[in-house]
């Protein structure tokens, strides 16, 4: 009870100048907690996460919370069921403490698209945290809450971790269910944690991943303890892949570029061997990503119409009534009303990729570049165990700088939609803070399935630097 209300007390007290959440849950909080204090009391097998305040992402299912993705077109949506990883995190003994901000339906890389406001970032409150998870990493960084959960289709849970000083990985593709994950581009969304250290995120991943029949893409696999992996700091016989290309690109801002040349001796100090290697294809992650995530979002986003999900308009403009039907009228106004720009953006793109006559030259296309970006990783991962590199090209920007400018906030995921598009799992790691004192990071790449390797190393590193204790209290004045 005191760990509930001393983590509500600080969302509270962050809520107005960082506004990490859509919906807090006080009253389930508390009763979640003393159900936890009742079960330690009478003796009973503890979750492994009894009595941890967690924070959900609001684009997973929540029976007993709302779940708005952000949007207008599901202000007032209540699921009548609980997502896996909610269930997960119930059978944990966790305490769900509420749904974070986010952009609207997970489409952006600032917190900015959400219909409900901005997230700043702890650090400097006249920053975006990043996103689309930016919430969920926000409220981990003013030290509200130990543990998130968080998405990741392009870099959502690496880039507004990265951004706000905390660690959060992207795991394998299926390891943990989608089942009750509001759907943005079905091929490369992935559910993943958020925490201060790598330990922790192994602990969360531990209690979220595993096998759900009712989702198609989850991996019928045994879940390792990630934990054991853990105890030694000894990277003698890991091999470390530098990416050159990404180090050497000429969109990446200097402090990053020196945080993973730092870092490079911090493995090395731990006994990795260290070498090179490149992603000839990595030119076209960016392009090629951008026109698979809207063409499955055009498709996914088709089911909010105001008839089966979602906002429906009241009014019809009569004109339009009389010359489409209601039925028809009624969807394309509660899809005009119900939808922000972003996510109409990204709705016809994806038409236009995916229609008769273009399907070739943008979808299929794009599909065909995907299977070389991945076989560039194969090959890498011939030559080194894990890769380092960057997760932004640059530390979190002003509130409002990029958000007229769709291109720009696009190439802020240079270096995180390739584990996506590849399907391996990814860790960002704090690195460090830059001249203004803004968190800086690496990331940590591995093959499929390999978070055991990712967390190992990336265990190592933390042990080795302070980067991850650094905190921004101050500035939140909590
Ligand atoms: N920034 C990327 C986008 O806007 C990634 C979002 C995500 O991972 N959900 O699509």
């Amino acid at each position: 009870m005191e760990i509930a209300e001393s983590a509500l007390a600080s969302i509270e007290d962050s809520q107005t100048s960082v506004h990490a959440f859509t919906h807090v849950d006080r009253e389930r909080a508390l009763i979640a907690a003393a159900a936890v204090d009742a079960k330690r009391k009478a003796g009973h097998t503890m979750g492994a996460l009894a009595g941890v305040p967690v924070a959900v992402k609001d684009v997973l299912c929540t029976k007993d919370m709302p779940t708005t993705c952000a949007s207008n077109m599901l202000r007032d949506f209540r699921p009548p069921y609980d997502a896996t990883v909610i269930e997960k995190l119930r059978i944990a003994d966790a305490v769900i403490v509420g749904k974070t901000n986010m952009d609207e339906f997970a489409m952006g890389a600032s917190t900015e698209t959400s219909a409900f406001g901005v997230t700043r970032n702890p650090w400097d409150t006249t920053r975006i945290p990043g996103g689309s998870s930016g919430g969920a990493a926000a409220c981990v960084a003013a030290r509200s809450v130990p543990l998130s959960i968080g998405t990741d289709t392009g870099g959502s849970i690496r880039q507004p971790a990265a951004l706000c000083g905390v660690t959060g990985l992207k795991p394998t593709y299926g390891r943990v269910s989608r089942y009750g994950l509001v759907a943005f581009a079905s091929s490369l969304d992935q559910v993943g944690p958020i925490a201060w250290t790598v330990e922790e995120v192994a602990l969360l991943l531990r209690v979220i991943a595993g096998f759900e029949p009712r989702d198609s893409t989850s991996l019928d696999l045994e879940v390792p303890d990630y934990h054991a992996v853990l105890q030694s700091n000894d990277l003698r016989g890991i091999k470390i892949g530098v990416l050159r290309d990404a180090l050497d690109n000429d969109g990446i801002d200097e402090s990053i570029r020196n945080a993973v040349i730092a870092s490079v001796d911090v493995f090395r100090s731990a006994g990795a061997e260290i070498v090179d290697v490149n992603l000839p294809h990595s030119e076209y992650c960016v392009p090629t990503y951008y026109v698979i995530a809207p063409s499955e979002a055009s498709s996914n986003l088709s089911r909010y119409d105001g008839a089966h999900y979602g906002h429906r308009a009241e009014q019809l403009d009569p004109d339009k009534a009389e010359q489409l039907g209601p039925l028809v009228a009624t969807y394309c106004r509660s899809r005009a009303e119900g939808f922000g720009s972003e996510v109409k953006r990204r709705i016809m793109v994806g038409t236009y990729a995916l229609s008769e006559g273009y399907a070739d030259q943008y979808y299929n296309q794009a599909l065909k570049v995907r299977r070389l970006i991945k076989e560039d990783y194969d090959a890498a991962f011939t030559q080194a165990d894990l890769l380092l590199g960057p997760v932004t090209p640059s530390p979190a920007f002003g509130l409002g700088e990029k958000i007229d400018d769709p291109i720009q906030m696009y190439l802020c995921d240079l270096f995180t939609v390739g584990a996506n598009l590849a399907g391996i799992p990814a860790l960002s790691l704090p690195a460090g803070l830059d001249a203004d004192g803004l968190p800086l990071a690496i990331q940590l790449q591995a093959p499929v399935l390999e978070e055991s390797r990712l967390l190992f190393a990336g265990a190592a590193f933390q042990s080795a630097t302070d980067h991850h204790k650094l905190r921004p209290e101050k500035k939140i004045g909590s």
